[in-house]
């Protein structure tokens, strides 16, 4: 009786999604499927209720996280597709070309802007909608074999402080938590789409690995520190790339409600 049913609900629906009198079974499972996952509004409460969550990540108010609050997923999906994410990157890079243009450089080669990869100047933003943006536990192996594809696109407000810090005269470094071993396919990303001219690539080398990424990006900002260069700028997503010591002169913290890196 349960099977009839089943079968009978299923055929209603087939029924209902056929546009009826123009039924074509070969153009089924699609538009069922759409029909049945549209997104419900948001309420006015879930919309406060996640804003909040949402500044306390970016304001480094919570203790580590690993998936994004059930209940936000819908929200986090309208905030990177719709309005709010891109205007969010636009202020920061504004802001970054501000400071950056009132930078006084000696022109001996050491005066530098430090740049995170993910989420700061690559956007993985096709491989997290797959993942219910943050929602599931994060899983190196797919987030691996994403970064291999090498097809993540630029984030556009980034680049163009990017090519702004180069016309300006600075030298640019990038800082990735990604290992030594996506080397080759993250230049081929970057460079695909439009980043250049970096003077430094430097990845997660066998040496550091197990190190958290505050420690990792600290130490290798002390080598430059080190070999003389000056660190007028540093732009990343995870509070983790600006945190630490020594710490840059100004630190740009682009938006990221889907992932936390200690
Ligand atoms: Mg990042």
């Amino acid at each position: 009786m349960k099977t009839l049913y089943t079968l009978f609900s299923f055929l209603s629906l087939i029924y209902a999604s056929s546009g009826q009198e123009n039924f074509n079974p070969h153009t089924l499972p699609r538009p069922l499927i759409v029909d049945l996952y549209k997104k419900v509004p948001l309420s006015e409460d879930v919309v406060l209720h996640c804003t909040s969550w949402r500044f306390a990540v970016e304001a480094n108010n919570l203790s580590p996280w690993k998936t994004i609050p059930k209940e936000c997923k819908d929200y986090v999906d309208d905030y990177m597709n719709k309005k709010g994410y891109k205007s969010d990157l636009e202020r920061v890079s504004k802001e970054a070309i501000l400071y950056a243009s009132t930078v006084e450089l000696k022109g001996d080669g050491k005066d530098i802007w430090v740049f995170d990869v993910d989420e700061t100047l690559l956007s993985n933003l096709p491989y997290y909608a797959q993942h219910g943006y943050g929602l599931e536990i994060f899983d190196n192996v797919a987030f691996d074999e994403w970064v291999d594809k090498g097809t993540a696109e630029a984030i556009e407000s980034s680049l163009k402080l990017y090519d702004e810090l180069v016309k300006l005269g600075f030298k640019v470094f990038l800082l990735t938590g990604r290992s030594e071993r996506r080397r080759n396919i993250t230049v081929e990303n970057l460079t695909k789409i439009g980043f250049h001219d970096w003077e430094k690539l430097i990845l997660r080398g066998a040496e550091d690995q197990g190190k958290p990424a505050t420690q990792l990006k600290s130490e290798k900002r002390g080598q430059m520190v080190e070999e003389g260069y000056r660190i007028h700028g540093n732009s990343g997503d995870q509070w983790s790339d600006l945190l630490g010591s020594p710490v840059s002169v100004r630190s740009f913290k682009l938006p990221n409600p889907m992932y936390y890196i200690a």
